[in-house]
């Protein structure tokens, strides 16, 4: 079990706490510890060391305006600071630290594709550019798929079981695994529950975290609603759904979420 704790939107410990409580409320557990990314920084530190890379001295809006050349490609990053020579650095250096911002760390990526199996979708081939391990700017911060790649090596995770929405960072992901030694894990990227417009869960979709189905809805309720979106009717505890579950039958749509099974819903009335 890990807690992915260092992204930008800070995660509190707080909300860490209440999703463990809601695992284990469902009936998930998990082997030893719970490992927290924000104390792992010296082995994001050790690496970083590991690998070829260089600063990057480009805020936001430089890329999205490189980007724009004729020849870029849109959502890779375009080089500008990859071939920069020392001097050139110690300017672009100088420049930012004036306005107390720090530089970004990239890989220096040597291919600019990678292809992945993912047990869903089969061979998934996608952009591999020169991506950011180290955020830059005012608060640097490590970069997700530097974290995430270093925490499954050190925890020894081979399946990586996640929404769909990641499938292209797949691809980035496994090529930085080459370049530290880590084994490749096996992909398997699953649609997302989406609500009847398209679009991901959130707030104003009425009920959509467990303890505010719960309000409406005994537990064993929840659950047999969530295997329902995956299929399987009459389910009420995570044991009984590992029994009769089928990977091989996942449908690779999106599951849209209206609420808690009618079935659940007209026993929470009773
Ligand atoms: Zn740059």
């Amino acid at each position: 079990m890990r807690v992915e704790d260092i992204d930008e939107q800070r995660s509190t410990m707080e909300s860490a706490e209440r999703q463990l409580s809601d695992l284990s409320m469902l009936g998930l557990d998990w082997d030893g510890d719970v490992l927290y990314q924000s104390s792992r920084h010296d082995a994001y530190r050790a690496a970083i060391a590991q690998l070829d890379t260089y600063e990057c001295y480009c805020s936001r809006r430089d890329i999205q305006e490189a980007s724009r050349a004729p020849h870029a490609k849109p959502g890779m990053y375009p080089g500008t600071c990859r071939d920069l020579t020392p001097g050139q650095r110690g300017e672009r250096r100088a420049e930012l630290a004036a306005q107390n911002r720090h530089p970004a760390i990239r890989l220096r990526a040597e291919v600019d594709h990678f292809t992945v199996r993912d047990r869903l979708r089969g061979e998934v081939t996608g952009d591999v550019d020169d991506f950011i391990l180290l955020r830059g700017g005012q608060e640097p911060g490590w970069a997700y798929n530097l974290a995430v790649v270093a925490d499954d090596a050190y925890q020894d995770i081979d399946q990586v079981v996640r929404g769909d929405d990641l499938l292209d960072s797949a691809a980035r992901q496994a090529y930085l695994c080459t370049l530290l030694g880590a084994a490749i894990p096996e992909y398997v990227h699953v649609p997302l529950v989406l609500n009847a417009r398209g679009q991901r869960l959130a707030k104003r979709d009425g009920a959509v975290t467990l303890r505010e189905m719960l309000v409406d809805a005994p537990l064993t309720h929840v659950i047999s609603s969530l295997a329902s979106s995956l299929g399987y009717e009459g389910i009420s505890t995570p044991v009984e759904l590992l029994a009769v579950f089928d990977p091989t039958t996942l449908s690779l749509e999106p599951f849209i979420f209206t609420g808690l099974t009618e079935t659940a819903a007209g026993c929470a009335d009773k």
